[in-house]
């Protein structure tokens, strides 16, 4: 039977765009702060920094003035030209889209091609548009995450983790009485920061010696004369980046002319940044019920949800990638999960993981859908954000299916 997208719902799905959505919101009141542009593009790069994108990719502003202000925040995957129009019936001054516009460099934006008329008619309707892409797949929390927690996974850690930002560990060794003076002076150039604590320090006391020569000239001690002094040995992280600061901060605040200290390259870990989720069910399914899980947990698209593995096989350890995520079939072998959520899943490297003995199953979901979970959480966490800056902003998300399959017909024979 060949269905019209709009009829087009998977088995079970339970979960759908908002059917019926609130008229526009009153405009702000003088009691709301309305942000502007640039802050609330700065509050995105916080909660998805630029920096943890892909080389390849382009994100970040597109188009708007930083000195505008922002009341409403659409948010949808695709910044086709039915969404924005969608942003411009609502009214929104800005367009948040997780896929780029322009993801290859252009020599002009004119009406007359698809994406120059977005261009056009964003700005002609007084829109921005902001685009967060790979930053918000690699983010702490991010793409993979509302996908894992729309499937009810828990204990979510990445699939292929970035390395922790390079660390240095800075060890020295000062008199007993200026060992708090000079931490406070590390703290203040960046070191000693773990988590959400600061001045983060390990001490221990011991004795320093030294014989002061020709040509120096010594807090303690004097001339030819070997002295030893009772000192405690810091020790404090220092992210690698800062390593100059800190150091010239140890210069100035050490009371010795030639403090010794020592520098010590960490070995890099697993950061909570990356592609891809690995997570748990709290109980094991048949992979059967686990695809039915799948097709309720995403809105309807035509394709619906298809697996490759076998019905029977339980499933309680999973893996997911929102998008395109074929790249990370090795990834999810070598993690032992029973099943990989993902999209666009090609023939070759799927049947070839198939083929492969004690390979996980793997459910193929439409790449629109598998991402759109991200969509609310992104626009609550603006919302969060941007509340703790004494700003507000409404958000909405976005109610267009931007799939781009319309039909689905099963196979006759
Ligand atoms: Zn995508």
């Amino acid at each position: 039977m060949v269905v019209p997208h709009q009829l087009s719902m998977p088995a079970a799905s339970g979960a759908t765009l908002p059917r019926e959505l609130p008229g526009p919101p009153p405009r702000s009141t003088s009691l709301a702060r309305v942000p502007t542009l640039r802050e609330v593009t700065a509050a995105l790069d916080v909660l998805y920094e630029p920096g943890r994108a892909e080389a390849w990719d382009a994100v970040g502003l597109v188009c708007g003035d930083p000195d505008g202000h922002v009341e409403r925040v659409l948010l949808a995957v695709d910044p086709v030209a039915a969404v924005a129009h969608e942003a411009l019936d609502w009214g929104a001054d800005l367009l948040v889209t997780h896929h780029p516009l322009f993801l290859r460099p252009v020599h002009g934006v004119a009406g007359t091609s698809p994406k120059g008329r977005v261009v056009h008619d964003l700005i002609r309707g007084g829109c921005a548009l902001h685009v967060a892409h790979t930053n918000a797949d690699s983010a702490d929390p991010g793409v993979s995450d509302a996908l894992a927690a729309a499937l009810g996974l828990t204990d979510l850690r990445p699939l292929a983790p970035q390395p922790d930002d390079p660390t240095d560990k800075l060890v020295t060794f000062v008199p007993h009485a200026d060992a708090g003076r000079v931490l406070d002076a590390l703290a203040a150039a960046g070191a000693g920061r773990i988590g959400a604590y600061e001045r983060c320090a390990w001490t221990a006391p011991g004795t320093g010696t030294f014989r002061p020569t020709e040509g120096a000239i010594p807090t303690i001690g004097s001339l030819g004369a070997v002295e030893e002094v009772p000192e405690t040995r810091l020790e404090v992280v220092v992210p690698r980046r800062l390593r100059r600061r800190v150091v010239e901060a140890l210069r100035v605040s050490h009371p010795y002319e030639e403090p010794a200290f020592d520098v010590y390259e960490l070995a890099p870990g697993d950061s909570p940044y990356g592609i891809g989720r690995v997570g748990r069910l709290p109980v094991g399914e048949p992979l059967t019920d686990f695809v039915r899980r799948v097709a309720a947990a995403l809105p309807a698209t035509p394709a619906g949800v298809r697996a490759a593995g076998d019905p029977a096989t339980q499933v309680r350890r999973v893996a997911v990638c929102g998008g395109a995520g074929d790249s990370l079939l090795d990834a999810v072998r070598a993690e032992g999960v029973d099943a990989y959520v993902t999209a666009d899943l090609r023939h070759h490297p799927t049947s070839e993981a198939r083929e492969r003995p004690g390979g996980p199953a793997l459910v193929d979901v439409a790449h629109w859908a598998s991402e759109w979970p991200w969509l609310a959480d992104a626009a609550r966490r603006l919302t969060d954000r941007l509340a703790r800056q004494g700003a507000t902003v409404v958000t909405r998300v976005s109610e267009t299916p931007t799939d781009p399959w319309t039909l689905h017909e099963g196979s006759a024979r």
